[in-house]
Parts: C-alpha cells; sequence; structure tokens
C-alpha cells in the first residue's frame, strides 16, 4: 500500500522483544531497564496475525529484531513461520551476534536470508565498555558461524561515535578488502540515552569518506545505505546517516514494537495499538499507521532530539 507520499511501504521491522544482554550505552537506560511484563510482549501468534494483516497490505520484507531477539526462544521457529504466511518475501534478523554461533545454523535452516551483526569496535576492552560488559569474541565466533551457515550478504554494523570508534574507521574498512561483507556505518542517534552523548560523538557519515578517500561510490542501491568499496575490494562500505541526510522520502518502514504498537516513524511519537485487534479491524489498523506515516522526520541534533518517546531496544532499531 501506498501511504499519502507515494511511497510502497513494503517493509516491517518486528521487535520480539525489549530484552537484551547487553547493555549498550547509547540503546539502553544508564539507571536501568524497566522490562515489560511477560503477558505485555506480544505472542507469538499475535506477532503472525499482525504481519499477516500487513502482507496483505503490501509487507514482503519482514526483520526481527529487539532488543536482542535471539534471547527470546523460539525465533528461529518464528522466522519460518513467518516466511510462511502469503505474501512474505524475505526474512531477516538484527542481533548483536553474542548468540549467533548457536543460532546462525537453526535461522538459516528457518529459511533467514541474512543477518545484521551490530559491531561497533574490534577491540574487546573497548567493547566491553560500549556494551555494558560483552564479549568480542562470543560475537566473533558468531559472525564466523553466520558465514559458514551460508546467512549472505553479512552486514555488519558500526554507530560511530566520536572519541570512542572514530579511531578504528580504517581499521574497520580495512576488513572489507578481502572479505565479502557490507561493513556500514551508522550515525548515532539522539535518541533515548544517545541524547545524553557529548556533541563530539555526534560525527557525519562522511567522515568515513573524509578518512578514507580512496572509498569509490557504488553503483547499486544500498537502501538506506550509500554504498562505497575499496579499489579491488571485496567487500562493501555503507553510510548510514538518519541525522546527516535523511532518507524519508525514500522510507518504506513500519516497526512494531513488542509491546504492539505500530510506529508509521521510527522518531515521531505516534503509534497504532493493535493488540486485541483481529481481522477486518486489524487490517483497518495497519492502513491508518501507513496513512499517518510522515512526510519525514524532524530535525536530529543535540538541541532537538527524536521524538520517539523510546529507546531503541522497544522499538526495534
Ligand atoms: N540487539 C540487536 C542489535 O544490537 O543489533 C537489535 C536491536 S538494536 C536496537 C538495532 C540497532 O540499533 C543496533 O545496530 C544499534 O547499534 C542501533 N542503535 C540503538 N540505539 C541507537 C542510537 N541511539 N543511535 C544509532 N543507532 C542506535
Ligand atoms: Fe541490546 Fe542491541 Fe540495544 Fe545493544 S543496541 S543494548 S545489543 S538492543
Amino acid at each position: 500500500m501506498k501511504d499519502q507520499f507515494e511511497r510502497e511501504i513494503s517493509y516491517l521491522r518486528v521487535s520480539v522483544t525489549d530484552r537484551c544482554n547487553l547493555r549498550c550505552q547509547y540503546c539502553m537506560p544508564a539507571e536501568g531497564v524497566c522490562k515489560l511484563a511477560r503477558e505485555d510482549v506480544l505472542s507469538y501468534e499475535e506477532i503472525l496475525e499482525i504481519v499477516s494483516a500487513a502482507a496483505e497490505l503490501g509487507i514482503t520484507k519482514v526483520r526481527v529484531t529487539g532488543g536482542e531477539p535471539l534471547v527470546r526462544p523460539g525465533v528461529p521457529e518464528l522466522c519460518a513461520r513467518i516466511g510462511a504466511l502469503p505474501g512474505i518475501r524475505e526474512v531477516s534478523v538484527t542481533t548483536n551476534g553474542v548468540l549467533l554461533e548457536r543460532y546462525a545454523q537453526e535461522l538459516k535452516e528457518a529459511g533467514v536470508r541474512r543477518v545484521n551483526v551490530s559491531l561497533d569496535t574490534m577491540n574487546p576492552e573497548k567493547y566491553r565498555t560500549i556494551t555494558g560488559g560483552g564479549e568480542l569474541s562470543m560475537v566473533l565466533a558468531g559472525v564466523r558461524a553466520a558465514a559458514e551457515a551460508g546467512l549472505r550478504p553479512l552486514k555488519l554494523n558500526a554507530v560511530l561515535i566520536g572519541g570512542f570508534n572514530d579511531d578504528e574507521i580504517e581499521a574497520f574498512v580495512e576488513l572489507t578488502r578481502d572479505q565479502d561483507i557490507q561493513l556500514r556505518f551508522i550515525e548515532l542517534m539522539p535518541l533515548g540515552p544517545g541524547a545524553a552523548f557529548g556533541p563530539e560523538a555526534y560525527l557525519p557519515g562522511d567522515t568515513v569518506l573524509a578518512r578514507v578517500p580512496e572509498l569509490e561510490p557504488e553503483a547499486e542501491d544500498g537502501g538506506v545505505a550509500r554504498l562505497y568499496r575499496l579499489p579491488g575490494g571485496k567487500g562493501k562500505v555503507g553510510l548510514i546517516a538518519p541525522v546527516n541526510r535523511h532518507f524519508c522520502s525514500t522510507c518504506n518502514r513500519l516497526r512494531l514494537t513488542s509491546e504492539g504498537h505500530l510506529k508509521p516513524c521510527l522518531h515521531s511519537a505516534q503509534e497504532v495499538p493493535l493488540r486485541g485487534l483481529h481481522g477486518a479491524a486489524l487490517r483497518e489498523a495497519v492502513a491508518e499507521a501507513i496513512r499517518q506515516k510522515p512526510a519525514a522526520h524532524g530535525d536530529l541534533t543535540l538541541g532537538h532530539a527524536s521524538e520517539a518517546g523510546r529507546a531503541m531496544n522497544t522499538i526495534g532499531g
């Protein structure tokens, strides 16, 4: 279905849990997380009913995310059931990778095409700091397992944080020389705890091009990412710049929160509650969310934080 700005809405991101086994400084509130009660989180049956209604309105791609999706038992089976719904052509997963070694093969067998793994630093100490205690070696084992299981192309997502990992830009880009991966730098967004970072932390995506001038633009459409490649490199480098070069005019996505609210825009407080709706009423509510999708999000700056009203772990980043 098209929204009122002629954008074909075809992509749904589903947060299957607000819980996580990490505490990334820009994502999870430092004062502790107010976890949803189990009964407040959508059941898999409810998620399938909602995705099915969304598919009837033109959703073809679903990304399972969270929180950390792999902490919820049964995610591979959920992915298989989503993929079997009429109209759904692709199911993918975004994960921090900590449990990926255990689940990569199961995900592949469930029909998941590819996974995005979030990884902000290749330094074990820094990884522990930014994630509140995470073990880098577990993520690297997960990345290897994903490659071995054939979950391709593998995308690694690094949030670019000035003063934290900008000294690793060159090393990250270098990974794409010999490996067929897409290494994507994402601008830090003033959203949730991310809004508390100092001005030096907010680096424009173009910083990567200034640091590695030999990167050449790729003709391929990378969706929300502008794509580049090192001369002769096997992999690609993607720049995702929601703050400095937002991509609202081509945004085709909706987000389903873990408690069943449909968000037409990540950076708006607008939400359409879906829980308890069925059949035609559910379809109409999903259509209403598509109609409510704003033309663009407002400025995202330090003085003007996101109006999402929630941290990423509950929205499904
Ligand atoms: N736990 C999974 C993971 O980390 O990949 C999936 C959910 S996480 C909320 C999805 C993505 O949102 C991650 O890549 C994370 O880095 C990103 N994210 C969270 N808060 C952010 C912020 N304030 N600015 C930019 N990216 C953010
Ligand atoms: Fe967890 Fe992902 Fe948020 Fe990090 S970014 S705290 S891994 S949900």
